[in-house]
C-alpha cells in the first residue's frame, strides 16, 4: 500500500515519522510520491501549543473529508485519547507516542533504531520522555517519563548510519545534557568514521559544564551550536515556570560558551505572555536576550495546556499584548541577528552542502557549524557525487554579505 506521513511539531516527531516510514517499508509498503497518490495518510500530531494541535486535527479532518484513509499518531493522540474519535469519527486509527508498533500495517521491528531513506543527516534518539515539570509544558504528560538509551546502542546505531552514508547526526532528547555520561558519549561518536558533524538538542543551562566545554575543544566534529531554551529573562517568572535556573545562571552558561569561542552560536526559545507576566518581566526578557546575544530565537505566545500546572492560573495577558511582545522580540532578534552575522563577513565558514537554495535555484545552500544558513552561487556543479559539491559534502565559503537569518558568500 502507498502511504504518506504528514509531520507537525518538533524533531522528536520528525524522528518518529521516519521510524514509522522505515517500519512500513520493511513490512512491504511503499512511500507515495504525493498525497494524491497515497492510499493511506498518517498525520503525526503535536500538542505543545493549542494552535499546533488544531492544525494537525484540521489536516486529518480535511483528508478524511477527501475520502482518504487517515490515521493519526503523535502527542495530540495521547492528550485527547478516545475524545479524538469524537472529533474525527472516521479516523482509521490513533496511536500514541511510544506505541508506534501498534500502527496497523507495521509487522514489527525496533522503532528506536529504525531509519529510512538515504539522507546525509539523521536524528538519533538518546532520551525519550521528560522528568522536568515546567509549569506550562504538556510534554511530560504525553511523552512519559525520561528514559536514557544505553550508550552502546546509540553508538552502534550511529555506526550503522555512518555506513549508510550519513554525515551529520543530531542527538535528540528533551534535556540531553541530563544524559549520564553525555560528554563521554560525544567523545565516542567523535571517533566514528564517516560522521563529520555531531549536533544535539535540547539543552538545559545546568548542563553547560567545563566538561562539556572540554568536549567542544577536543572534538572538532561536535558543532559549536547550542539550542538553549531560556523561556524568560525574569527570575520571578523562571521560578514560577519551575525552570530551576536564574537569569544570572543562564547568562553565565552563555558567557562560558562565548568565552571559549566568540562565534559559538547560541539559539533559544522564549515564551511571551506567561500568566502574570508584567511589562517589567518582559523587559527583563528583552534585556537578557540582548546580553546573551542569541544568534536565533523562536518566540512562542503562551497557550495554556490542559492538566499542566500553569493551566490553573488565569491566562491574563491579552492576545493583543502577547502579539505585541512577540513582535517586539522578533524585531529585536532581526537587529541582533544582523549584528551577529555582520561580524562574520570576510571569514571563511566550513559549510555542509544541503542542495539548491529554495528561493534561488542558481544558488546553493548549506549550514555552517553554528547552524547558520549559508548560500553561494553555484555554476551548475553538484551533479558529480564524488565532488564535495553534493548534499552532505563539506565546502569552504568566504562570507561576502550578511542578513539577519542568512549568510551569502563565495565558494573557495
Ligand atoms: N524540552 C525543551 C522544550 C520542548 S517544548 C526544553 O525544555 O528546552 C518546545 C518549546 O515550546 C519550549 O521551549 C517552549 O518555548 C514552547 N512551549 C512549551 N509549552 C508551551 C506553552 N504551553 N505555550 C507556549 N509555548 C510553549
Ligand atoms: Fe517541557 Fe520543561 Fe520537559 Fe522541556 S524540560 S519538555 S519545557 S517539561
Amino acid at each position: 500500500m502507498k502511504f504518506l506521513i504528514h509531520t507537525y511539531g518538533c524533531q522528536m516527531n520528525v524522528r518518529d515519522s521516519e521510524a514509522v516510514e522505515a517500519l512500513l517499508i520493511e513490512a512491504g509498503h511503499e512511500k507515495a510520491a504525493s498525497e494524491k497518490e497515497a492510499e493511506l495518510v498518517i498525520v503525526n500530531s503535536c500538542t505543545v501549543r493549542q494552535k499546533a494541535e488544531e492544525k494537525a486535527i484540521g489536516k486529518a479532518g480535511n483528508l478524511i473529508a477527501d475520502g482518504k484513509i487517515t490515521g493519526m499518531m503523535g502527542c495530540a493522540v495521547k492528550r485527547l485519547g478516545p475524545e479524538l474519535f469524537k472529533k474525527l469519527p472516521r479516523l482509521a486509527f490513533a496511536v500514541a507516542p511510544g506505541e508506534l508498533l501498534k500502527i496497523p500495517y507495521i509487522k514489527g521491528g525496533d522503532p528506536l533504531s529504525a531509519h529510512a531513506g538515504t539522507a546525509f543527516q539523521a536524528f538519533v534518539t538518546v532520551m525519550t520522555g521528560c522528568d522536568n515539570c515546567c509549569s506550562y509544558c504538556i510534554v511530560p504528560t504525553v511523552r512519559g517519563h525520561e528514559y536514557s538509551r544505553p550508550a552502546d546502542d546509540i553508538v552502534r546505531e550511529v555506526e550503522c548510519l555512518a555506513e549508510r552514508g550519513v554525515k551529520e547526526v543530531t542527538l535528540l532528547g528533551q534535556s540531553v545534557l541530563r544524559y549520564r555520561g553525555f560528554p563521554q558519549l560525544l567523545r565516542r561518536i567523535q571517533e566514528i568514521d564517516g560522521i563529520e558533524r555531531i549536533r544535539f538538542t535540547s539543552a538545559h543551562p545546568g548542563g553547560c559544564t567545563d566538561e562539556l566545554v572540554a568536549v567542544y575543544r577536543d572534538c572538532p566534529k561536535v558543532c559549536r551550536h547550542l539550542h538553549l531554551p531560556v523561556q524568560s529573562g525574569s527570575d520571578r517568572v523562571l521560578k514560577e515556570m519551575g525552570r530551576r535556573y536564574t537569569r544570572a545562571e543562564y547568562l553565565a552558561a552563555v558567557a562560558k560558551l562565548h568565552a571559549f569561542d566568540p562565534e559559538f552560536s547560541v539559539t533559544t526559545d522564549v515564551i511571551v505572555g506567561y500568566p502574570g507576566e508584567t511589562e517589567e518581566d518582559f523587559e527583563q526578557t528583552r534585556m537578557l536576550m540582548d546580553e546573551a546575544g542569541f544568534d536565533n530565537a523562536f518566540i512562542f505566545k503562551y497557550s495554556p495546556r490542559p492538566g499542566t500546572r500553569s493551566a490553573a492560573l488565569p491566562d491574563d495577558v491579552t492576545k493583543a499584548e502577547k502579539e505585541r511582545r512577540d513582535q517586539v522580540l522578533l524585531a529585536d532578534q532581526e537587529r541582533r541577528g544582523q549584528a551577529r552575522n555582520d561580524r562574520l563577513v570576510g571569514t571563511v565558514r566550513e559549510v555542509m552542502v544541503e542542495g539548491p537554495s529554495k528561493r534561488n535555484k542558481a544558488r546553493w545552500s548549506g549550514r555552517d557549524g553554528g547552524n547558520r544558513i549559508v548560500v553561494w552561487d553555484c555554476n551548475g556543479s553538484g551533479k558529480d557525487s564524488a565532488s564535495p559539491l553534493c548534499p552532505g559534502g563539506l565546502v569552504q565559503v568566504r562570507i561576502t554579505e550578511a542578513h539577519p537569518q542568512i549568510l551569502i558568500g563565495e565558494l573557495i
